[in-house]
């Protein structure tokens, strides 16, 4: 089955990877021929060390890997999966763009942290076909896929995507339709819980993330993770989990995260968020 990926940020590029590794023929596409680049450069670099590890041969996978600003590449997608900025407009067009081009049967799927999968599959005109496949960052490495159903999504299919995703090695969840899913919901109240420590005085930055890791088992601590994945990325996960909790008050956002969102300082990738990397 030949996969189409869409976006080729972060998530996208790792998706890419883990499928072409998996045997797929992949057409990788982004409108930032920069970000194409990046991404390939990214992809090659990692499987280059996993080669020197006898992980696997780079070369053979690389060459599964076709780079692409046409979304007319994919007509002869098996299956399509999006990986785009998380904005539900944005989402919507793309699939329609998608599915003037790809055959009836091929199975769309959207990779987004916190909006309504049955939403997005509302503006398919096949809406039976669409189903989220949730991966984590870095895709490659982390082993949870959350496979989620949309209300409209045919019988069986998420079994079926379920399959495939542990063909590619991973391991999968079935989670139902409601914001956050599992882990992004259940991380809401770890970060705002850690925020809400540190607003009180309770205890500083490194502290928290101290005694989470040293002490609470967690490979990181709040802040660090929160940094990892970026305020830009984080902070609108939380914001779309509280309004689609309908402002449940356990998953409020906090106006220290808001701030680092606005002054741009969004961690790891600014070179500052709640530590400094300069
Ligand atoms: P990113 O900003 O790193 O990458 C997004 C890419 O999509 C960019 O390269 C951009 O040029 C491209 N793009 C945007 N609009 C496009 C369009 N209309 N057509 C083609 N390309 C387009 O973002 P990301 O972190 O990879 O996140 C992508 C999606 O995955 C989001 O829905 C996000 O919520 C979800 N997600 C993110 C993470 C994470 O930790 N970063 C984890 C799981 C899921």
């Amino acid at each position: 089955m030949t996969i189409g990926i869409i976006g080729s940020g972060a998530m996208g590029a790792g998706i890419a990877q883990v499928v072409a590794t998996a045997g797929h023929e992949v057409h990788l596409l982004d409108q930032n021929a920069a970000a194409l680049d990046k991404a390939l450069a990214s992809i090659g670099a990692s499987l280059r060390k996993l080669a020197e590890k006898g992980k696997l041969t780079a070369e053979a996978t690389l060459a599964r890997l076709h780079p692409t600003a046409s979304m007319a590449d994919f007509a002869d997608c098996g299956l399509v999966i999006e990986a785009i900025v998380e904005d539900l407009g944005v989402k919507q067009q793309v699939f329609k763009q998608v599915e003037a081009i790809v055959s009836a049967d091929c199975v769309l799927a959207s990779n987004t942290s916190s909006l309504s999968i049955t939403s997005i599959a509302a503006a398919c005109q096949r809406p039976e076909r669409f189903v989220g496949i949730h991966f984590f960052n870095p895709a490659p490495l982390m082993q949870l896929v959350e496979v989620i159903p949309a209300v409209q999504t045919r019988a069986g299919l998420a079994e079926e995507v379920r399959a495939w995703v542990q063909g590619w090695g991973k391991r999968p969840v079935l989670a139902q339709d409601t914001p956050g899913f599992i882990v992004n919901r259940v991380a809401r109240p770890f970060y705002g819980e850690a925020i809400r420590i540190l607003e009180e005085g309770i205890a500083d930055i490194a502290t928290i993330d101290w005694a989470l890791t040293e002490l609470g088992g967690f490979r990181m601590g709040p802040f660090a993770l929160m940094d990892f994945i970026g305020h830009d990325v984080n902070y609108r996960v939380t914001e779309s989990v509280f309004n689609s909790f309908f402002y449940d008050p356990r998953y409020r956002p906090s106006f220290t995260q808001r701030r680092l969102f606005e002054a741009g300082y969004y961690g790891r990738k600014a070179g500052r968020g709640f530590y400094d990397y300069a």
